[in-house]
């Protein structure tokens, strides 16, 4: 108990030392809208319908895992000097609940799901009282995210509505053809070969919007354990069901998948590890991965190429 009132306090006292009044900034002089965004997907919908006008930076950085991420003191400081906050929300970054609540008091903070109709999220039994935050993987459910943030750039911002509009329009419209790509090259995988296996549940949404059955080692968080139970359980649908290809996460353990690898193995079954898929964390930035158009477009190649061994994509 004592841990947590001094780390309150520092918490306190970083977000005290580190702010900046939160006026909107003076555009005459060059001052940019200073956003803080949790995880990469959302930063890159920021960069794409903020552009120039406003500077972004994200807290988790590549490869890291969103659901256990605990906020840095730096990471603190970016927030308090933040004039907006962007976050998913659904309980993705369980650890960062208290700092969030805290920062929403002085800064808008603004949870990109939140104008997502709640009869579109998908509730899994296991994650009990909550809904999956896995959307950007339904790039159309994703793109009611584009449209969060430009609303709240438009509203904070006023003056620079129009531009905020028409850089959204356009990264949109590059949206809907992502989606229409994913849907095109699911068309090449026969239907009783659309299952995906993964790490963790986080393919719920896709598998709904693009037609793949799912299943994850772990469940919708990863902060669920796996068990023995569960690595058996998971090796006998492969096997049963004649699938040839798992997937790694790039910011899950691949430790647990391996042990999968081996138990249908031991079952007399050839099991392939089939790429890496960018998952709760975009790739690097500079790298195509490390924006959320690359990503999908990534992982879905890679899920192709794996299930029905296609060599040209
Ligand atoms: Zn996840």
């Amino acid at each position: 108990m004592q841990r947590i009132y001094i780390s309150v306090c520092f918490i306190g006292i970083l977000v005290w030392s580190g702010c900046d009044p939160k006026g909107q900034p003076d555009a005459a002089t060059g001052d940019k809208l200073r956003v803080v965004a949790t995880i990469g997907m959302i930063t890159d919908i920021v960069k794409n319908v903020g552009g120039p006008r406003v500077e972004v930076t994200g807290i988790v950085e590549p490869g890291v895992d969103p659901h256990f991420y605990n906020p840095t003191p730096k990471d603190v400081q970016k927030l308090g000097s933040a004039h907006i906050i962007f976050y998913n929300g659904l309980h993705l970054e369980a650890k960062m609940v208290d700092i969030l609540a805290k920062m929403s008091v002085d800064t808008l903070t603004v949870a990109v799901t939140d104008a997502v109709d709640r009869s579109l999220l998908l509730k899994p039994r296991e994650y009990e009282g909550l809904y999956d935050p896995h959307l950007w993987f339904d790039v159309k459910l994703w793109m009611q995210a584009v449209g969060k943030v430009r609303d709240a750039l438009s509203e904070f911002d006023a003056d620079n509505t129009v531009l905020y509009r028409s850089n959204a329009e356009r990264y949109l419209t590059k949206l809907m053809e992502l989606d229409e790509y994913v849907k095109s090259r699911v068309e090449r995988v026969p239907s009783q070969q659309r299952v995906l296996v993964t790490a963790h549940d986080c393919f719920n949404y896709f598998g709904k919007a693009y037609g793949f059955e799912v299943r994850g080692l772990q469940g919708v968080s990863t902060a669920t354990e796996v068990g023995i139970a569960d690595v058996r359980e998971l090796a006998t649908f492969i096997a049963e069901r004649g699938i040839s290809a798992i997937f790694v996460e790039s910011s899950v353990s691949s430790r647990s998948l391996e042990a999968v690898k081996a138990a249908v193995k031991s079952k007399g079954f050839d099991l392939k590890i089939g790429g890496v898929l960018f998952t709760d964390a975009m790739g690097n930035e500079g790298t195509p991965e490390g924006t959320y158009i690359g990503m999908i477009r990534h992982n879905i190649d890679t899920i192709v190429h794996a299930l029905i061994g296609e060599s040209e994509l």
